[in-house]
């Protein structure tokens, strides 16, 4: 059995590749960039093939710095960006289109449409999604009413559909003549094309969308003793590596967090915020805004779901203040800035970008800067916008609270965001509930390495990689009661502004 196991992290910003060892220490990364294609108000696009050759360039580089080949991964997981759509040519691996990405809005038309008729409680009951803008099913409509030849494609049965992990396994095992076209459960039940309790496609959720099953992968475990495929020998890996593991980027951070019992959750802080709660083998459906999802299948094992807050503007706000309002030169600038003041002295910040995600589902809604005057400066919009993160966890939390009467004792975090240190006192002050944040904050790479590894027994079991998980940092809350409730109360109120800015 080879030594290290690898994990292909694309997310929303970036691509790594990252290798660990048995104890889940990482021996090596590389990451790249890419593009965010904006090409107008509402759209986010990603370059297919660009995210494909990223892919291959961060896999070769990370072997090669590590001074390791093919021959010593024992398996490969794979942790995608969720929900981002691609559809291409199964005879020439060429992708119609740009890839929708999850905070794209063009599809929010067709997802109102679902409320009016009924659909939409066919997909929150089967699906376990509130019809949203987010998920892939409208997006895969878009492309088949929009992108040229997809349509009459699909009808013949050269058109295939894929979130990333599904386009990326397509390329590393077979390349343009043709790989192998699956996804993982978790994957799957992000798309409102899934039956939450068979885990597989639903004809009847297939048609509200006019989605031709022959396009759709075969849904598989997130993590399979018999490889998904392997590596193409003339590939990035330039080897033979079994492929065993695949799940959503959140999913594989819960998997990387050892969120294994019923009532274990993480928030995730990246582009977005995303906090799930494991709640074991039965689905619980939320009243509460949460989203219900897969959070893991191994194996023939029966799947464990979750209840999910799903955030879709946090880091990315602090990107906004650096890109284009240009207060500061780099994210970690905004911790230093926001130090300067005391507090947002009463400016909330609303990044509704997207509309609001969970547990809103506002697609109506827009940003808002509220509470401003003369005194205020720059240093208050960078604290306002670090709160903000936090309050929107709050929401979440609440909702989740509201769902599962889970309160919680203490939060696993993980992500970029978790390197501010002030924004996660913050958060702690502002859930009155310490956050705990591990030694190893690449969960996500990690959970796809752990899920990989589990499958070919280069780990034994669960038990195991507990024993892997320690803490690096805590913060305790400091804030009293009164404060806590006051500047909720503020953040609520900031929220109602923000809602019926745009029609649908
Ligand atoms: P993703 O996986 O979604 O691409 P990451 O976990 O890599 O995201 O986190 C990147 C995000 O974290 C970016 O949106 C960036 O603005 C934010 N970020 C990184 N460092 C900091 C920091 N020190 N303070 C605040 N935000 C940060």
């Amino acid at each position: 059995m080879a030594d290290f196991v690898g994990a292909l992290d694309q997310g929303t910003t970036s691509t790594r590749f990252m290798i660990f060892d048995r104890n889940g220490a990482e021996v090596a990364r590389h990451q790249l960039e890419h593009e965010q294609i904006l090409p107008r108000d509402g759209r986010v696009e990603h370059d297919p093939a660009e995210i494909r050759d990223r892919a291959g360039d961060v896999v070769a580089g990370a072997l090669d710095r590590a001074g390791l080949t093919a021959a010593d991964l024992d398996a490969v997981g794979i942790a995608n960006q969720r929900e981002t759509t691609i559809v291409w040519d199964r005879r020439t691996g060429r992708p119609f289109g740009n890839a929708i990405v999850w905070q794209d809005t063009r599809t929010r038309r067709i997802v109102s449409a679902l409320e009016r008729d009924g659909r939409g409680d066919v997909v929150r009951r089967r699906a376990g999604l509130p019809p949203a803008t987010y998920f892939a099913a409208g997006k895969l409509q878009w492309i088949l009413e929009n992108a040229d030849g997809a349509r009459a494609a699909a009808e013949r049965g050269d058109a295939l559909f894929g979130t990333v992990d599904s386009w990326l396994l397509w390329n590393l095992t077979g390349g343009p003549d043709g790989g192998v076209h699956v996804t993982d459960a978790t994957n799957a039940s992000r798309t409102m094309l899934m039956d939450l309790e068979t885990l597989d496609w639903d004809d009847e959720l297939l048609s509200f969308f006019g989605v031709p099953r022959a396009m759709l992968p075969e849904i598989r475990p997130s993590s399979s003793a018999e490889p998904y495929g392997t590596t193409r020998p003339d590939g990035p890996f330039g080897g033979e590596v079994p492929l065993t593991a695949a799940l959503g980027d959140q999913q594989a951070a819960m998997v990387g967090q050892v969120c294994f019992a019923p009532g274990e959750a993480k928030n995730t802080y990246g582009t977005g915020n995303f906090l799930l709660l494991n709640t074991g083998t039965e689905p619980v459906r939320s009243e509460a805004g949460m989203v219900t999802t897969v959070c893991y299948r191994f194996g023939d094992e029966p799947p464990v779901y979750a209840l999910e807050g799903s955030i879709a503007v946090t880091g990315s706000a602090v990107q906004w203040l650096r890109d284009q309002l240009g207060v500061i030169d780099g994210a970690a600038q905004s911790e230093a800035l926001a130090a300067t003041v005391p507090d947002s002295g009463g400016v909330y910040f609303v990044p509704a970008f997207s509309g609001l995600f969970a547990p809103y589902w506002r697609s109506d809604a827009r940003g808002a800067i509220v509470g401003l005057s003369r005194f205020h400066t720059s240093a208050h919009l960078a604290r306002a916008t670090l709160e903000a993160i936090c309050y929107q966890s709050r929401d979440v939390v609440e909702a989740m609270r509201a769902d599962a009467g889970v309160a919680l004792d203490v939060l696993k975090v993980d992500g970029g965001v978790t390197a501010n240190a002030l924004c996660m006192q913050t958060q702690a002050d502002v859930l009155g509930v310490p956050v705990s944040r591990p030694v190893v904050a690449e969960t996500t790479a990690l959970g796809a390495a752990y899920a990989a590894g589990l499958a070919t027994g280069f780990w034994r079991g669960t038990d195991e990689l507990r024993r892997n998980w320690a803490e690096d940092r805590r913060w305790e809350p400091s804030w009293d009661e009164d404060r806590r409730a006051r500047g909720y109360a503020g953040w609520r109120k900031a929220v109602e502004r923000t809602l019926n800015w745009v029609e649908d």
